[in-house]
């Protein structure tokens, strides 16, 4: 028999999950020229692109644009996708032991942290990444409900997650409708009655995990003003010294424009968006079941003993009367079917790539990429770096031939035994069927593209 990764004997990759970590993983794997590689490629969804399609803002396209290369990879000859196929329900990590040389699993994060205070479970008390979800027309979120009749909101957080929701709820009809949001959230945030949005961090402007870019939007909506309570937007004196020693270029550009919104004036817009910092939830208050405020105790800021600077609560409470809370802070990955998990960390139990357990059980030929194996972290891009690493740990590996064994190695046998599992399984070029319609939908209502949110929908389109 030929070495493995011959052309004569492909090295055959599996990858859970389509998006930009599986993508990476394509592109990455095929710079080593001297391989010959066959990608199959699986996700649950009849879609690829992961958080590029359901994550990313819909008033954010050009972040987007990194589809163009992932397509670019889709249509290498050796590369197939498998849409509609889910890890766990159709196929087995035994099966894929049978098909192929080596798994990769870059299935994201999509849970979503909990605060751990009272009143979390109220009706009108959501996470972050439901609305994302929501508004992006993932076909499991379609039917969540928003009670958009509420004239106050707060997002707990000061990420770019948050900064998404926050910017969502301010902008117009006419902002959101010219963006591929998914056409009930566009409806619904069209009657919305929202009037006050609260963005609370519990540490101040300079340790805000918000980018310059997103922040920079916040003071640019068409009918909501900005605002920031002078006394939060002043650095404390450890805070300042910190920023000035280190330097770090994002952190002071946030806290510039942190500061212009301090002294901005309120000219009198529809919605007004209110940037807290140094406050911690401590509780959601409901009435009937419902959320109708949300308390906060007041922080100072400390050193701690690894050097960070950490919120310390006082005894100063205030409580904002708010009648939804979206809570943003942080994704959470999710356990995979037989495959070692760290739930501190919700990730996938590994080194640089390599999937590894605490008793030493066989995971040769098992690697992880992206948020599944480094937390929620990062840009679209940090993903792409990320994928190398473990792509360097493959290539390593196959040289020393720590891979593992398949039974059968054919391309033709994992394609059976995945239709005979999941009839409606969507190929690369039935996606792209998707993808046509959706975007000559959205060319005919001057928009980037009008989603489908049904999976039966699509299986329909896409065998048409
Ligand atoms: P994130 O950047 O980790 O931000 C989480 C926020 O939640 C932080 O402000 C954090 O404050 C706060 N937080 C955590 N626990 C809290 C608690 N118990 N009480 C109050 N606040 C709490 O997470 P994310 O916003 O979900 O974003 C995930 C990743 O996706 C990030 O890397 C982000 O940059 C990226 N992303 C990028 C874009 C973009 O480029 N436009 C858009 C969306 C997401 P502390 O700092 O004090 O912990």
């Amino acid at each position: 028999m030929s070495e493995v990764g011959s052309e004569a004997n492909p090295l055959r990759v599996a990858i859970i999950g389509a998006g930009p970590s599986g993508f990476y993983t394509v592109s990455n794997l095929l710079k080593h020229k001297e391989l010959h590689v066959e990608f199959d490629m699986f996700d649950r969804l009849p879609t690829p692109f992961g958080l590029v399609r359901a994550g990313v803002a819909p008033d954010h396209q050009k972040d987007k644009s990194v589809q163009r290369a992932y397509d670019k990879s889709a249509q290498t000859a050796n590369f197939r996708f498998y849409g509609n196929v889910e890890y766990g329900r159709d196929i087995h990590l035994d099966d894929l032991k049978r098909h192929y040389h080596q798994v990769m699993f870059t299935s994201g994060a999509p849970f979503d942290r909990n605060l751990g205070v009272p009143g979390e479970e109220l009706v009108g008390s959501h996470s972050a990444t439901e609305f994302v979800a929501w508004y992006n027309g993932h076909p499991d979120f379609v039917n969540h409900q928003f009670d958009l009749d509420q004239e106050s909101v707060a997002v707990i957080g000061v990420g770019n997650v948050a900064m998404d929701v926050a910017r969502i709820l301010c902008k117009t009809h006419a902002e959101l409708a010219v963006t591929d949001m998914a056409d009930h959230a566009l409806e619904a945030l069209k009657n919305s009655k929202v009037k006050n949005v609260y963005i609370l961090g519990r540490r101040g402007p300079a340790q805000a995990a918000f980018t310059p870019p997103e922040i920079k939007e916040m003071g640019e909506f068409e009918d909501a003003d900005v605002t920031v309570l002078q006394a939060e937007a002043t650095l404390d004196p450890e805070s300042a010294a910190v920023l000035e020693a280190e330097g770090d270029k994002n952190a002071q550009k946030n806290v510039a424009y942190i500061e212009d919104y301090a002294t901005r004036e309120i000219s009198g817009k529809s919605r007004l968006l209110t940037i807290r910092f140094l406050v911690s939830p401590t509780e959601l208050i409901g009435e009937d079941g419902r959320v109708t405020g949300i308390k906060l105790v007041k922080n100072k800021l400390v050193k701690g003993d690894d050097g960070s600077i950490r919120p310390q609560a006082t005894d100063e409470e205030e409580i904002i009367p708010v009648g939804l809370v979206f809570r943003s802070v942080g994704y959470l990955g999710q356990p995979l079917p037989n495959i070692p998990y760290n739930e501190k960390n919700g990730t996938i139990k590994n080194t640089g790539g390599r999937v590894e357990t605490d008793d030493g059980s066989d995971v040769t030929g098992i690697y992880t990429a992206g948020w599944i194996k480094r937390g929620p972290t990062g840009v679209i891009g940090t993903n792409k770096t990320c994928a190398q690493e473990t792509v360097g740990c493959m290539v390593e590996d196959l040289a020393g031939g720590l891979i593992n064994q398949p039974e059968d190695p054919s391309v033709q046998g994992a394609q059976k035994l995945i239709e005979s599992r999941q009839p409606e399984v969507i190929s690369y070029s039935e996606w792209l069927r998707i993808d046509a319609e959706e975007t000559s939908r959205g060319e005919a209502a001057g928009r980037p593209r009008v989603k489908f949110t049904d999976i039966a929908e699509m299986v329909n389109i896409a065998k048409a």
